[in-house]
C-alpha cells in the first residue's frame, strides 16, 4: 500500500504531465479496453464498513463520481463489445470502458442498477451461483464478520482484514469452513447482520438480464482457484456456467476469477468449461489464453481519495492508467508449481 500523501503528490504530477497514461502504457494496458470492477454498492459507506470489508464497498454517490469521470473520457460498452474489441472484430479504436460488479450482491439491484439505467451505462454482474436466492453469505464476509467480533486491538497484531486475507489465500475452502464453524460457536451472529450481504435472487437476475445486464460466472462458491484440486476447480467453473445458462436461458461467455487469483491450471479449467473471456485483477496474460486473462481495475470508496480524504480526479486517472502498478505490483506467481519446477512461466 502506497502512503496516501505520496500517492496524492505522485498522482498530481503524473496526471498534470500526462505521465499517468505513459506509465499505463508501459505497464501493459495500451490497446486493452478499460474494464472496471466493483463489489458492493451501498447507501452509506461508513455504516456499511462497520461490518463489511471496506475495500469491497463503494457508495452510490462515489460510484456516480467515478462513472461521470470515466464517461467523459471513454465510451461505455458491454462486455460483449469488450470481447469484440479484444478479438479485433469491432473495427474501432476509440477508448472504451466496461463496468462490472463481482459476487452478485443484492445491493447491485437496489443501488447500482437504477443509477446505471438512468445514465444509460451497460454493466455486467459476476455471480456466485450456489448463493443466488439463498440466505447464505459469501465465505469472505462470514469470516471477516466473525473475526471483527473477536478482534481486540493490540499493537502488532494482524487486523481482521489481514487475518481474513491470509486464511483465504492459504487454506482450502473446506478448511476455512471448519475455522468458521469454530468461530461461530464462540460468537454467534444474528440473521439481521447477514441481510445486507445477501445475493441476488434468480428472479432479480432474470429481470436484470432482460434489462440488458450481462450475467457472468464467478464460480459456484467463490472458491479461490489456486488453492483447490483440479477436479474441484472444474466443478466450480463448469457447474456455475451450466446453472446460469439453465436458469436464465442465455449463453454465458464471461468469467471472473474470485479474488483475481489464477494460475495456468485455473485458466485451463476456464477454457475447458467453454468461456470465451476471463477477467483478472492484474496485467499478467496467460500465454496460451490471453482472452481468458483480461485485466480489470478494481475500485472502491477510498481508492481515489487524496491525503485530505477528498475525491481526486488525478488519483482516479492514475488508477485507471495503472500508474501505481509499478510501485505496488502483483504478488501472484500465476504458474502452477509443476510449471515453476520446469522453468515454464
Ligand atoms: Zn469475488
Ligand atoms: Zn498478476
Amino acid at each position: 500500500m502506497i502512503r496516501s500523501w505520496t500517492k496524492t503528490a505522485a498522482a498530481c504530477v503524473m496526471s498534470r504531465t500526462g505521465l499517468d497514461r505513459l506509465v499505463g502504457s508501459l505497464s501493459g494496458a495500451k490497446g486493452v479496453p478499460l474494464v472496471i470492477g466493483y463489489h458492493r454498492v451501498v447507501e452509506d459507506f461508513a455504516s456499511s464498513a462497520e461490518t463489511s470489508i471496506p475495500s469491497m464497498l463503494v457508495s452510490r454517490q462515489m460510484l456516480e463520481r467515478h462513472l461521470d469521470w470515466i464517461g467523459r473520457r471513454f465510451r461505455f460498452v458491454s462486455l460483449d463489445e469488450v470481447g469484440a474489441r479484444l478479438e479485433g472484430r469491432d473495427g474501432r479504436e476509440d477508448p472504451v470502458a466496461a463496468i462490472t460488479f463481482d459476487d452478485g450482491y443484492r445491493d447491485f439491484y437496489d443501488h447500482a442498477l437504477p443509477l446505471l439505467q438512468r445514465k444509460g451505462i451497460p454493466s455486467a454482474v459476476f455471480v456466485v451461483t450456489d448463493l443466488v436466492g439463498t440466505r447464505r453469505i459469501q465465505i469472505h464476509d462470514r469470516l471477516y464478520l466473525l473475526l471483527t467480533r473477536q478482534f481486540r486491538p493490540s499493537s502488532g497484531a494482524p487486523t481482521p482484514f489481514q487475518t481474513t486475507r491470509a486464511l483465504l489465500e492459504t487454506l482450502r475452502q473446506a478448511e476455512i469452513e471448519k475455522v468458521i464453524q469454530k468461530l461461530e460457536l464462540e460468537v454467534p451472529i444474528s440473521e439481521d447482520t447477514f441481510r445486507p450481504f445477501y445475493s441476488l435472487t434468480w428472479e432479480m437476475l432474470e429481470e436484470i438480464c432482460r434489462a440488458g445486464v450481462t450475467i457472468g460466472s464467478h464460480t459456484r462458491t467463490h472458491v479461490l482457484m489456486t488453492n483447490e484440486s483440479r477436479q474441484r476447480v472444474m466443478e466450480e467453473v463448469s457447474g456455475s456456467r451450466q446453472e446460469i445458462e439453465g436458469r436464465l436461458g442465455t449463453g454465458v461467455q464471461h468469467f471472473a476469477y474470485p479474488s483475481g487469483l489464477f494460475n495456468t491450471a485455473a485458466v485451463d479449467a476456464v477454457a475447458a468449461a467453454g468461456y470465451r473471456f476471463g477477467y483478472t485483477t492484474c496485467t499478467h496474460h496467460d500465454a496460451g489464453f490471453p482472452l481468458l486473462t483480461v485485466p480489470r481495475n478494481l475500485l472502491w470508496e477510498n481508492s481515489c481519495l487524496d491525503s485530505h480524504g477528498l475525491f481526486s480526479e488525478s488519483i482516479l486517472s492514475c488508477q485507471i492508467h495503472r500508474a501505481f502498478d509499478l510501485v505496488s505490483g502483483c504478488r501472484q506467481l500465476h504458474a502452477t508449481s509443476q510449471e515453476s519446477a520446469n522453468g515454464r512461466l
